[in-house]
């Protein structure tokens, strides 16, 4: 009795979307490099073995505060690398920004998501399996937590 339960592993995804532009400055000069916008949808996939007591891995509402988050330091924004000339421009116009540490590339905004995603969720039941970042319905980075 009870025993089946270790032989399964939930996961569960939620999409979320939101409108930011980029450009990629670093160390590149393809056409990206122009600043330009997407519509980028954001899945997070949650996993663990035991359900809560409602049986359930995770509510979908509780997945709630990371569009939150999303919204508040993404949302509408120009995400630039921390030196990219352009920043001080978006700045000084006072127009939404997010600086990055690396440049801003699916891989790199998919890994910001993540740490705040595993600082959200992550307990001794649940964890995050991955971010995964679309500019487009064709292209996308899925970043991992590796422990
Ligand atoms: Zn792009």
């Amino acid at each position: 009795m009870g025993s089946n339960e270790e032989k399964i592993r939930y996961e569960l995804t939620r999409e979320f979307r939101f409108e930011a532009a980029h450009r990629l400055y670093k160390n590149y000069s393809g056409k990206c490099g122009n600043n330009h916008g997407h519509s980028w949808h954001v899945i997070v996939a949650i996993h663990g073995f035991k359900l809560d007591d409602s049986d359930m891995l995770i509510d979908f509402n509780d997945l709630k505060p990371l569009k939150r988050w999303i919204n508040e330091v993404l949302d509408h924004t120009t995400i630039l690398w921390e030196n990219d000339p352009m920043l001080a421009y978006i700045k000084e116009s006072k127009q939404r920004y997010f600086a990055t540490k690396k440049s801003p590339t699916s891989e790199h905004i998919a890994e910001v998501i993540l740490a705040k995603a595993m600082e959200l969720f992550n307990n001794d039941r649940i964890k995050v399996k991955y971010i995964e970042v679309k500019e487009s319905c064709t292209s996308g980075a899925k970043v991992f937590p590796i422990n």
